[in-house]
Protein backbone atom coordinates (compact mmCIF):
# COMPACT_ATOMS: atom_id res chain seq x y z
CA UNK A 1 0.00 0.00 0.00
CA UNK A 2 1.24 3.58 -0.75
CA UNK A 3 0.21 6.43 1.01
CA UNK A 4 -2.41 7.91 -1.31
CA UNK A 5 -3.86 4.32 -1.07
CA UNK A 6 -4.37 4.43 2.34
CA UNK A 7 -7.93 3.30 3.06
CA UNK A 8 -8.32 4.48 7.06
CA UNK A 9 -11.03 3.45 8.81
CA UNK A 10 -12.86 5.70 12.18
CA UNK A 11 -14.39 3.74 14.21
CA UNK A 12 -14.10 6.01 16.88
CA UNK A 13 -16.50 7.72 14.97
CA UNK A 14 -19.59 5.84 14.97
CA UNK A 15 -19.95 6.92 18.72
CA UNK A 16 -21.58 9.71 19.39
CA UNK A 17 -20.19 13.54 19.30
CA UNK A 18 -19.43 14.43 23.23
CA UNK A 19 -16.46 11.70 22.71
CA UNK A 20 -14.10 14.13 19.76
CA UNK A 21 -14.13 16.92 18.24
CA UNK A 22 -13.48 16.82 14.43
CA UNK A 23 -10.56 19.38 13.57
CA UNK A 24 -7.88 19.95 11.30
CA UNK A 25 -4.46 19.99 11.39
CA UNK A 26 -2.45 23.19 11.81
CA UNK A 27 0.10 22.80 9.42
CA UNK A 28 4.31 23.75 9.91
CA UNK A 29 6.30 25.87 7.98
CA UNK A 30 8.87 24.12 5.79
CA UNK A 31 8.38 20.64 6.82
CA UNK A 32 10.81 18.12 6.65
CA UNK A 33 11.24 14.13 7.14
CA UNK A 34 13.43 13.69 10.01
CA UNK A 35 13.23 9.88 10.51
CA UNK A 36 11.06 7.03 8.81
CA UNK A 37 10.39 3.78 10.89
CA UNK A 38 10.30 0.65 8.70
CA UNK A 39 8.94 -1.90 11.25
CA UNK A 40 5.83 0.34 11.79
CA UNK A 41 5.46 0.97 8.19
CA UNK A 42 4.85 -2.97 7.92
CA UNK A 43 2.14 -3.49 10.47
CA UNK A 44 -0.17 -0.81 8.57
CA UNK A 45 0.76 -2.75 5.27
CA UNK A 46 2.41 0.36 4.30
CA UNK A 47 5.35 0.26 1.32
CA UNK A 48 8.82 1.02 2.48
CA UNK A 49 9.34 2.97 -0.30
CA UNK A 50 6.68 5.49 1.36
CA UNK A 51 9.94 6.92 3.21
CA UNK A 52 10.66 8.53 0.08
CA UNK A 53 7.04 9.67 -1.26
CA UNK A 54 6.54 13.67 -0.90
CA UNK A 55 3.34 12.61 0.89
CA UNK A 56 4.52 11.04 3.55
CA UNK A 57 5.50 14.77 5.06
CA UNK A 58 2.52 15.85 3.72
CA UNK A 59 0.45 13.12 5.55
CA UNK A 60 1.89 13.97 8.72
CA UNK A 61 1.83 17.80 8.63
CA UNK A 62 -2.01 17.51 7.71
CA UNK A 63 -2.15 18.76 3.86
CA UNK A 64 -2.79 15.47 2.81
CA UNK A 65 -6.02 13.80 4.31
CA UNK A 66 -6.18 10.36 3.00
CA UNK A 67 -9.81 9.38 1.50
CA UNK A 68 -12.71 9.15 3.98
CA UNK A 69 -10.62 10.65 6.68
CA UNK A 70 -12.15 13.44 9.23
CA UNK A 71 -9.64 13.99 11.64
CA UNK A 72 -10.67 14.43 14.95
CA UNK A 73 -9.18 15.07 18.48
CA UNK A 74 -10.36 13.20 21.76
CA UNK A 75 -11.85 14.14 24.88
CA UNK A 76 -10.60 12.57 28.19
CA UNK A 77 -9.98 13.97 31.43
CA UNK A 78 -8.00 13.04 34.75
CA UNK A 79 -5.90 12.92 37.56
CA UNK A 80 -2.80 14.97 37.13
CA UNK A 81 -0.44 14.66 40.18
CA UNK A 82 -3.26 13.70 42.37
CA UNK A 83 -5.87 16.84 41.71
CA UNK A 84 -8.92 15.95 38.70
CA UNK A 85 -8.32 17.38 35.78
CA UNK A 86 -12.13 17.99 34.16
CA UNK A 87 -10.78 18.97 30.94
CA UNK A 88 -8.08 17.42 29.06
CA UNK A 89 -8.16 15.76 25.54
CA UNK A 90 -5.97 15.36 23.22
CA UNK A 91 -5.07 18.99 22.93
CA UNK A 92 -1.91 18.82 20.32
CA UNK A 93 -2.62 15.31 18.75
CA UNK A 94 -4.91 14.59 15.87
CA UNK A 95 -5.91 11.34 14.92
CA UNK A 96 -6.37 9.78 11.35
CA UNK A 97 -8.41 6.35 11.79
CA UNK A 98 -7.00 3.11 12.01
CA UNK A 99 -5.25 0.40 9.94
CA UNK A 100 -4.76 -3.32 10.56
CA UNK A 101 -6.01 -1.95 13.97
CA UNK A 102 -3.69 0.72 14.52
CA UNK A 103 -5.12 4.21 15.47
CA UNK A 104 -2.82 7.01 13.17
CA UNK A 105 -2.30 9.81 15.38
CA UNK A 106 -0.50 13.16 14.68
CA UNK A 107 0.89 14.61 17.83
CA UNK A 108 1.82 18.32 17.43
CA UNK A 109 -0.44 19.36 14.74
CA UNK A 110 -1.94 22.74 16.52
CA UNK A 111 -4.75 23.52 18.77
CA UNK A 112 -7.61 21.43 19.08
CA UNK A 113 -10.61 22.31 21.48
CA UNK A 114 -8.42 20.55 24.46
CA UNK A 115 -5.66 22.74 24.12
CA UNK A 116 -6.57 24.94 26.89
CA UNK A 117 -3.82 28.10 26.91
CA UNK A 118 -1.22 25.80 25.16
CA UNK A 119 0.17 26.05 21.27
CA UNK A 120 -0.87 22.48 20.59
CA UNK A 121 3.02 21.87 19.24
CA UNK A 122 5.24 19.37 20.48
CA UNK A 123 9.05 20.44 20.65
CA UNK A 124 11.32 18.50 17.91
CA UNK A 125 13.53 17.52 21.22
CA UNK A 126 10.46 15.35 22.88
CA UNK A 127 9.39 14.50 19.46
CA UNK A 128 12.48 12.21 18.81
CA UNK A 129 12.44 11.25 22.64
CA UNK A 130 8.81 9.56 21.85
CA UNK A 131 10.08 8.76 18.45
CA UNK A 132 13.17 6.47 19.63
CA UNK A 133 11.86 5.36 22.29
CA UNK A 134 8.60 4.05 22.16
CA UNK A 135 10.71 1.50 19.47
CA UNK A 136 13.16 0.85 22.06
CA UNK A 137 10.53 -0.11 24.47
CA UNK A 138 8.54 -2.66 21.72
CA UNK A 139 11.45 -4.22 21.28
CA UNK A 140 12.73 -4.73 24.61
CA UNK A 141 9.14 -6.44 24.69
CA UNK A 142 7.08 -4.11 27.19
CA UNK A 143 4.01 -3.04 25.84
CA UNK A 144 3.56 0.67 24.33
CA UNK A 145 2.24 2.75 21.51
CA UNK A 146 4.67 2.79 18.10
CA UNK A 147 5.86 5.26 15.93
CA UNK A 148 5.77 5.60 12.41
CA UNK A 149 7.57 8.62 11.00
CA UNK A 150 8.72 11.89 12.67
CA UNK A 151 8.69 15.10 10.64
CA UNK A 152 10.85 18.83 11.73
CA UNK A 153 10.14 22.24 10.67
CA UNK A 154 11.05 25.60 10.58
CA UNK A 155 7.85 26.82 12.16
CA UNK A 156 9.49 28.42 15.73
CA UNK A 157 7.92 27.20 19.34
CA UNK A 158 8.43 28.75 22.89
CA UNK A 159 9.41 26.67 25.90
CA UNK A 160 12.71 26.59 28.18
CA UNK A 161 14.08 28.69 25.15
CA UNK A 162 13.13 29.17 21.27
CA UNK A 163 12.96 25.70 19.93
CA UNK A 164 11.44 23.80 16.43
CA UNK A 165 8.11 22.19 16.15
CA UNK A 166 8.17 18.92 14.73
CA UNK A 167 5.03 16.23 14.50
CA UNK A 168 5.35 12.64 15.62
CA UNK A 169 2.84 9.83 13.71
CA UNK A 170 2.02 7.63 16.53
CA UNK A 171 0.19 4.24 16.65
CA UNK A 172 -1.60 2.72 19.27
CA UNK A 173 -4.10 -0.61 18.98
CA UNK A 174 -6.26 2.21 21.52
CA UNK A 175 -5.86 5.67 22.23
CA UNK A 176 -8.28 5.24 25.61
CA UNK A 177 -6.96 6.43 28.86
CA UNK A 178 -8.42 6.03 32.58
CA UNK A 179 -8.85 9.56 32.43
CA UNK A 180 -11.65 8.90 29.17
CA UNK A 181 -13.79 6.81 31.71
CA UNK A 182 -13.19 9.61 34.39
CA UNK A 183 -14.68 12.44 31.74
CA UNK A 184 -18.06 10.79 31.42
CA UNK A 185 -18.21 9.76 35.03
CA UNK A 186 -17.46 13.05 36.61
CA UNK A 187 -19.77 14.75 33.76
CA UNK A 188 -22.50 11.71 35.44
CA UNK A 189 -23.13 10.69 31.32
CA UNK A 190 -23.30 6.85 32.82
CA UNK A 191 -24.66 5.91 29.37
CA UNK A 192 -21.58 7.23 27.61
CA UNK A 193 -19.51 5.03 30.37
CA UNK A 194 -21.31 1.92 28.91
CA UNK A 195 -20.67 3.47 25.15
CA UNK A 196 -17.58 3.71 25.66
CA UNK A 197 -17.30 0.48 27.52
CA UNK A 198 -18.36 -1.41 24.51
CA UNK A 199 -16.05 0.08 22.47
CA UNK A 200 -12.99 -0.62 24.01
CA UNK A 201 -14.16 -3.87 24.69
CA UNK A 202 -14.39 -4.54 20.68
CA UNK A 203 -11.00 -2.52 20.39
CA UNK A 204 -9.22 -4.07 23.12
CA UNK A 205 -10.49 -7.13 24.41
CA UNK A 206 -12.85 -8.42 21.62
CA UNK A 207 -13.02 -12.17 23.21
CA UNK A 208 -15.17 -10.85 25.97
CA UNK A 209 -17.88 -9.35 23.44
CA UNK A 210 -21.37 -11.10 24.29
CA UNK A 211 -19.90 -11.54 27.27
CA UNK A 212 -22.67 -11.06 30.24
CA UNK A 213 -19.78 -10.40 32.60
CA UNK A 214 -17.51 -8.64 29.70
CA UNK A 215 -17.51 -4.97 31.99
CA UNK A 216 -16.09 -6.61 34.96
CA UNK A 217 -13.81 -8.81 33.21
CA UNK A 218 -12.57 -5.67 30.98
CA UNK A 219 -11.79 -4.16 34.55
CA UNK A 220 -9.76 -7.06 35.70
CA UNK A 221 -7.48 -7.64 32.60
CA UNK A 222 -6.94 -3.67 32.67
CA UNK A 223 -5.85 -4.51 36.09
CA UNK A 224 -3.85 -7.65 35.31
CA UNK A 225 -2.48 -5.89 32.03
CA UNK A 226 -1.08 -2.68 33.73
CA UNK A 227 0.10 -4.85 36.75
CA UNK A 228 2.74 -6.58 34.38
CA UNK A 229 3.29 -3.36 32.65
CA UNK A 230 4.92 -1.75 35.73
CA UNK A 231 7.00 -4.85 36.90
CA UNK A 232 8.29 -4.95 33.70
CA UNK A 233 9.10 -0.86 33.77
CA UNK A 234 10.26 -1.51 36.89
CA UNK A 235 12.40 -4.62 35.49
CA UNK A 236 14.05 -2.71 32.62
CA UNK A 237 14.88 0.57 35.03
CA UNK A 238 11.76 2.62 33.11
CA UNK A 239 10.86 5.96 34.75
CA UNK A 240 7.73 7.02 32.89
CA UNK A 241 7.85 10.43 35.44
CA UNK A 242 3.91 11.41 34.99
CA UNK A 243 1.60 8.83 35.78
CA UNK A 244 -1.27 10.85 35.44
CA UNK A 245 -4.36 8.86 34.90
CA UNK A 246 -4.77 10.42 31.30
CA UNK A 247 -1.32 8.68 30.69
CA UNK A 248 -2.90 5.31 31.90
CA UNK A 249 -3.61 3.33 28.81
CA UNK A 250 -6.74 1.07 29.02
CA UNK A 251 -5.16 -1.62 26.76
CA UNK A 252 -2.04 -1.46 29.71
CA UNK A 253 0.61 0.05 26.75
CA UNK A 254 3.28 2.64 27.77
CA UNK A 255 1.99 6.13 26.96
CA UNK A 256 2.68 9.76 26.18
CA UNK A 257 6.54 9.94 26.81
CA UNK A 258 7.74 12.85 28.30
CA UNK A 259 10.20 13.51 30.89
CA UNK A 260 11.04 9.21 30.99
CA UNK A 261 14.44 7.91 31.77
CA UNK A 262 15.75 4.93 31.78
CA UNK A 263 17.80 4.86 35.09
CA UNK A 264 21.75 5.06 34.83
CA UNK A 265 23.02 4.43 38.24
CA UNK A 266 20.36 2.67 40.11
CA UNK A 267 18.93 4.77 42.60
CA UNK A 268 15.52 2.94 43.91
CA UNK A 269 14.09 6.75 44.98
CA UNK A 270 15.01 8.07 40.97
CA UNK A 271 12.65 11.16 40.16
CA UNK A 272 13.15 11.85 36.51
CA UNK A 273 10.63 14.50 36.25
CA UNK A 274 12.06 17.82 37.69
CA UNK A 275 8.42 19.32 38.44
CA UNK A 276 7.90 16.28 40.77
CA UNK A 277 9.17 17.67 43.91
CA UNK A 278 7.36 15.06 46.02
CA UNK A 279 8.50 12.31 43.99
CA UNK A 280 5.16 11.01 43.26
CA UNK A 281 6.39 9.35 40.03
CA UNK A 282 9.58 7.88 41.10
CA UNK A 283 10.66 4.91 40.09
CA UNK A 284 10.25 3.37 43.89
CA UNK A 285 6.51 4.78 43.68
CA UNK A 286 5.42 3.36 40.06
CA UNK A 287 3.39 0.37 41.45
CA UNK A 288 1.80 2.22 43.85
CA UNK A 289 1.01 5.18 41.60
CA UNK A 290 -0.50 2.65 39.43
CA UNK A 291 -2.63 1.12 41.78
CA UNK A 292 -3.78 4.75 43.09
CA UNK A 293 -4.84 5.14 39.19
CA UNK A 294 -6.91 1.80 39.30
CA UNK A 295 -8.39 2.77 41.61
CA UNK A 296 -9.78 5.77 40.55
CA UNK A 297 -10.59 3.42 36.96
CA UNK A 298 -12.55 1.37 39.63
CA UNK A 299 -14.43 4.59 41.21
CA UNK A 300 -15.13 6.01 37.13
CA UNK A 301 -16.64 2.66 36.09
CA UNK A 302 -18.96 1.97 39.55
CA UNK A 303 -21.89 3.18 37.86
CA UNK A 304 -21.26 0.50 34.98
CA UNK A 305 -19.90 -2.39 37.42
CA UNK A 306 -20.51 -3.74 40.82
CA UNK A 307 -17.83 -1.96 42.84
CA UNK A 308 -17.47 -4.45 45.65
CA UNK A 309 -16.27 -6.93 42.94
CA UNK A 310 -13.62 -4.26 41.24
CA UNK A 311 -12.56 -3.85 45.27
CA UNK A 312 -11.41 -7.20 45.15
CA UNK A 313 -9.83 -7.46 42.32
CA UNK A 314 -7.60 -4.00 43.03
CA UNK A 315 -7.22 -6.25 46.67
CA UNK A 316 -5.11 -8.92 44.42
CA UNK A 317 -3.11 -6.21 42.57
CA UNK A 318 -1.24 -5.66 45.55
CA UNK A 319 -1.66 -9.01 47.43
CA UNK A 320 -0.30 -11.47 44.85
CA UNK A 321 -0.69 -9.81 40.87
CA UNK A 322 1.86 -7.24 41.02
CA UNK A 323 4.13 -8.55 43.58
CA UNK A 324 4.37 -11.55 41.44
CA UNK A 325 4.66 -10.20 37.83
CA UNK A 326 7.43 -8.21 39.64
CA UNK A 327 9.75 -11.72 40.81
CA UNK A 328 9.13 -13.05 37.90
CA UNK A 329 10.48 -10.52 35.76
CA UNK A 330 13.29 -10.03 38.10
CA UNK A 331 13.82 -13.74 38.15
CA UNK A 332 13.91 -14.16 34.90
CA UNK A 333 16.49 -11.24 34.77
CA UNK A 334 18.78 -13.32 37.24
CA UNK A 335 18.41 -16.48 34.95
CA UNK A 336 16.31 -18.80 37.72
CA UNK A 337 13.45 -20.88 36.58
CA UNK A 338 12.67 -22.74 39.45
CA UNK A 339 10.40 -20.66 41.83
CA UNK A 340 11.32 -20.37 45.40
CA UNK A 341 9.78 -19.10 48.16
CA UNK A 342 13.16 -17.03 49.01
CA UNK A 343 13.59 -15.39 45.89
CA UNK A 344 11.33 -12.45 46.97
CA UNK A 345 14.08 -12.03 49.94
CA UNK A 346 16.52 -12.90 46.83
CA UNK A 347 14.85 -10.03 44.83
CA UNK A 348 14.61 -7.58 47.43
CA UNK A 349 18.07 -7.80 49.25
CA UNK A 350 18.91 -7.29 45.22
CA UNK A 351 17.25 -4.03 45.33
CA UNK A 352 19.40 -2.50 48.70
CA UNK A 353 22.75 -3.92 47.46
CA UNK A 354 22.19 -2.32 44.14
CA UNK A 355 21.23 0.95 45.57
CA UNK A 356 24.15 0.76 48.08
CA UNK A 357 26.50 0.06 44.97
CA UNK A 358 26.10 3.08 42.59
CA UNK A 359 26.13 0.60 39.86
CA UNK A 360 24.59 1.32 36.27
CA UNK A 361 21.43 -0.94 36.27
CA UNK A 362 21.93 -2.12 33.03
CA UNK A 363 25.47 -2.75 32.56
CA UNK A 364 25.07 -4.59 36.15
CA UNK A 365 22.39 -7.13 34.70
CA UNK A 366 24.49 -7.61 31.14
CA UNK A 367 27.74 -8.18 33.32
CA UNK A 368 25.54 -10.75 35.60
CA UNK A 369 24.23 -12.24 32.03
CA UNK A 370 27.64 -14.13 31.74
CA UNK A 371 29.10 -14.03 35.66
CA UNK A 372 30.56 -17.75 36.07
CA UNK A 373 32.19 -16.82 39.63
CA UNK A 374 34.46 -14.40 38.81
CA UNK A 375 33.26 -11.30 40.81
CA UNK A 376 36.43 -8.82 39.36
CA UNK A 377 33.95 -7.22 36.53
CA UNK A 378 31.06 -6.94 38.42
CA UNK A 379 33.21 -5.10 41.32
CA UNK A 380 35.06 -3.53 38.16
CA UNK A 381 31.24 -1.23 37.74
CA UNK A 382 30.55 -0.88 40.98
CA UNK A 383 31.52 2.24 42.98
CA UNK A 384 30.92 0.03 46.12
CA UNK A 385 32.18 -3.56 45.58
CA UNK A 386 30.96 -4.79 48.85
CA UNK A 387 27.18 -4.39 48.45
CA UNK A 388 27.39 -6.46 45.62
CA UNK A 389 29.94 -9.13 46.88
CA UNK A 390 27.30 -9.91 50.16
CA UNK A 391 24.37 -10.25 47.76
CA UNK A 392 26.45 -12.83 44.80
CA UNK A 393 27.03 -14.88 48.40
CA UNK A 394 23.35 -15.22 48.31
CA UNK A 395 22.99 -15.66 44.50
CA UNK A 396 25.95 -17.72 44.18
CA UNK A 397 23.82 -20.08 47.19
CA UNK A 398 20.61 -19.71 44.97
CA UNK A 399 21.77 -20.58 41.50
CA UNK A 400 23.28 -24.00 43.20
CA UNK A 401 18.66 -24.77 43.46
CA UNK A 402 19.00 -24.21 39.44
CA UNK A 403 18.70 -27.62 36.76
CA UNK A 404 20.08 -25.45 33.86
CA UNK A 405 23.69 -25.28 32.98
CA UNK A 406 26.05 -22.08 33.21
CA UNK A 407 25.74 -21.89 29.85
CA UNK A 408 22.24 -22.56 29.74
CA UNK A 409 21.64 -19.31 31.68
CA UNK A 410 23.89 -17.34 29.97
CA UNK A 411 22.01 -17.39 27.15
CA UNK A 412 18.57 -17.02 28.70
CA UNK A 413 20.19 -13.68 30.82
CA UNK A 414 21.45 -12.62 27.42
CA UNK A 415 18.23 -11.90 26.43
CA UNK A 416 16.79 -10.72 29.09
CA UNK A 417 19.17 -8.13 30.09
CA UNK A 418 19.58 -5.79 27.09
CA UNK A 419 23.14 -4.32 26.40
CA UNK A 420 21.16 -1.48 24.72
CA UNK A 421 18.66 1.17 26.60
CA UNK A 422 18.22 4.65 25.50
CA UNK A 423 19.57 6.60 28.02
CA UNK A 424 18.96 10.02 28.23
CA UNK A 425 22.36 11.20 27.41
CA UNK A 426 22.39 9.19 24.34
CA UNK A 427 19.12 10.83 23.10
CA UNK A 428 20.17 14.44 23.69
CA UNK A 429 23.22 13.76 21.83
CA UNK A 430 20.88 12.78 18.63
CA UNK A 431 18.31 15.37 19.65
CA UNK A 432 21.38 18.33 19.20
CA UNK A 433 22.96 17.19 16.10
CA UNK A 434 19.31 16.63 15.00
CA UNK A 435 18.13 20.23 15.75
CA UNK A 436 21.47 21.53 13.19
CA UNK A 437 20.05 19.41 10.55
CA UNK A 438 21.81 16.10 11.12
CA UNK A 439 19.96 13.14 11.67
CA UNK A 440 22.50 10.59 11.38
CA UNK A 441 22.26 9.92 15.36
CA UNK A 442 18.65 9.67 15.29
CA UNK A 443 18.73 6.32 12.56
CA UNK A 444 21.65 4.65 14.87
CA UNK A 445 19.56 4.88 17.95
CA UNK A 446 16.46 3.61 15.79
CA UNK A 447 19.06 0.40 14.78
CA UNK A 448 20.25 0.26 18.52
CA UNK A 449 16.65 0.78 19.91
CA UNK A 450 15.47 -2.16 17.63
CA UNK A 451 18.37 -4.70 18.87
CA UNK A 452 18.61 -4.23 22.49
CA UNK A 453 20.04 -7.50 22.73
CA UNK A 454 22.57 -7.84 20.50
CA UNK A 455 26.35 -7.30 20.36
CA UNK A 456 26.53 -4.56 17.72
CA UNK A 457 30.50 -3.54 17.93
CA UNK A 458 30.24 -0.25 15.96
CA UNK A 459 28.28 0.79 19.18
CA UNK A 460 29.83 -0.58 21.93
CA UNK A 461 30.22 2.84 23.15
CA UNK A 462 26.56 3.21 23.98
CA UNK A 463 26.75 0.41 25.84
CA UNK A 464 28.83 1.52 28.78
CA UNK A 465 28.51 3.41 31.80
CA UNK A 466 26.35 6.77 31.57
CA UNK A 467 28.99 10.01 31.90
CA UNK A 468 29.30 11.30 35.44
CA UNK A 469 27.67 14.35 34.30
CA UNK A 470 24.28 12.90 32.64
CA UNK A 471 23.49 10.53 35.90
CA UNK A 472 20.42 9.88 36.36
CA UNK A 473 19.51 13.79 36.04
CA UNK A 474 16.17 15.26 36.13
CA UNK A 475 13.94 16.52 33.15
CA UNK A 476 11.55 18.97 32.38
CA UNK A 477 8.08 18.31 31.66
CA UNK A 478 8.12 21.06 29.04
CA UNK A 479 7.86 19.54 25.29
P1 LIG B 1 0.84 15.15 29.01
O1 LIG B 1 0.81 14.92 30.49
O2 LIG B 1 2.08 15.78 28.49
O3 LIG B 1 0.53 13.88 28.27
O4 LIG B 1 -0.31 16.23 28.64
C1 LIG B 1 -1.36 16.60 29.49
C2 LIG B 1 -2.44 17.32 28.71
O5 LIG B 1 -1.95 18.54 28.19
C3 LIG B 1 -3.00 16.56 27.52
O6 LIG B 1 -4.37 16.85 27.42
C4 LIG B 1 -2.23 17.14 26.35
O7 LIG B 1 -2.92 17.03 25.12
C5 LIG B 1 -2.10 18.59 26.77
N1 LIG B 1 -0.93 19.26 26.20
C6 LIG B 1 0.37 19.06 26.52
N2 LIG B 1 1.16 19.89 25.82
C7 LIG B 1 0.35 20.62 25.02
C8 LIG B 1 0.56 21.66 24.06
N3 LIG B 1 1.77 22.11 23.76
N4 LIG B 1 -0.54 22.17 23.45
C9 LIG B 1 -1.77 21.73 23.73
N5 LIG B 1 -2.03 20.78 24.63
C10 LIG B 1 -0.99 20.22 25.27
MG1 LIG C 1 -0.82 12.79 28.05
Amino acid sequence: MTIDTMNLKTPYLSLCEAFYNETKSDPLEEPYLISFNPEAAKLIDLDESSANDPLLVSLLNGTFIPKGVSPFAMVYAGHQFGHYNPWLGDGRAINLGTLNGWNLQTKGSGETLYSRSADGRAAIRSSIREYLMSESMFHLGIATTRALAIIGSKTKIIRNAVENAAVVMRMSSSWIRFGTFEYFYYNREYDKLQELAEYVIAESFPHLEGDDDRFLKMFCEVVDKTALLIAQWQGIGFNHGVMNTDNMSIAGLTIDYGPFAMMDDFNFGYICNCSDTVGRYSYAEQPNVAYWNLTMLAKALSPIIPKDKMDKKLEEYGASLYPNAYIKVMCAKLGLLEELDTDATLVEELVIALHDAFVDYTLFFRTLSVYDGNKEALYDISMNPIAVDKWLQMYDERVKEEKTSFIQRTEMMLQENPKYVLKNHMLQEAIVLAEKGDFSMVEQLLHIASHPYDELPEFEHFAGDTPEEYKNIGLSCSS
